[in-house]
């Protein structure tokens, strides 16, 4: 799978995907990256990538010129573009699955107030928040994004640590323990000491439920609705 990301700072972008697990991903050929600088398409004297709005207000606005040559020089028309934003639709594990299926995935990479609304009619496929707040930068939420999204992808983590993680059914994880057996007088949970699988298995179900319940009873209200 590839990541193409549109930004003014790539160096924020670069660090995630010279780092860690990804690194290992990139070197493994199993995910690729383009980082395109939005200020190369900028061709005035400085190079502006950003104006003030029209109507008046607070903020800069991202230009669609500089925006639009970004875009092109990618074949962004015939890709599948994803502009986080705080105006967007929720983004989910859902949405993290359908995007890990897919070959590429184009990012824009939002600043200051946003991006002129004429590249979201004629580029952006996809509008997505990752959360009721709002950050400064478009790196970080692409790169939330990202994350979630190669994790998924073939080969990049073991099969089976995907299984039961949180949202998988609409239940969250069930807690972990390892190595001391006694933490400051907290002992690890019996039934997960005894190697009885099919004990373990129950107790773990239990305490998605549980969990589920008590820190997310939304998602509990839809599994309950969809069963
Ligand atoms: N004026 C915008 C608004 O009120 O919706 C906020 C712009 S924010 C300061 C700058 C950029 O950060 C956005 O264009 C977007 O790329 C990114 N961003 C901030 N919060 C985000 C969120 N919750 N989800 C996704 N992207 C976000």
């Amino acid at each position: 799978m590839k990541f193409t990301v549109l930004t003014l700072f790539p160096e924020i972008v670069e660090a995630f995907f010279t780092s860690s697990i990804m690194a290992k991903a990139v070197e493994r050929g199993l995910i690729s990256y383009d980082l395109v600088n939005i200020r190369d398409f900028a061709y005035d004297k400085h190079r502006t990538c950003d104006d003030a709005p029209y109507g008046g207000g607070a903020g800069m606005v991202l230009k669609a010129e500089p925006l639009a040559g970004a875009l092109d020089s990618v074949g962004a028309l015939e890709k599948r573009v994803v502009f986080p934003t705080p105006s967007g639709v929720p983004y989910t594990q859902k949405r993290a699955q359908e995007y890990a299926s897919l070959d590429e995935i184009v990012l824009i990479c939002g600043r200051y107030e946003g991006i002129d609304q004429r590249i979201i009619d004629l580029y952006v496929d996809d509008e997505v928040t990752i959360g009721d707040y709002v950050l400064s930068s478009g790196e970080i939420s692409s790169l939330v994004l990202i994350d979630s999204v190669y994790r998924l992808c073939d080969g990049v983590i073991t099969q089976e640590s995907l299984v039961e993680e949180s949202f998988q059914n609409s239940l969250l994880e069930y807690p972990h323990y390892t190595r001391p057996e006694v933490f400051r007088d907290l002992t690890v949970p019996e039934v997960l000491m005894n190697g009885h699988h099919a004990k373990i298995e129950e107790w773990r179900m239990e305490k998605r439920i549980e969990k589920t319940r008590k820190n997310r009873p939304d998602l509990w209200d839809l599994k309950k609705s969809i069963e």
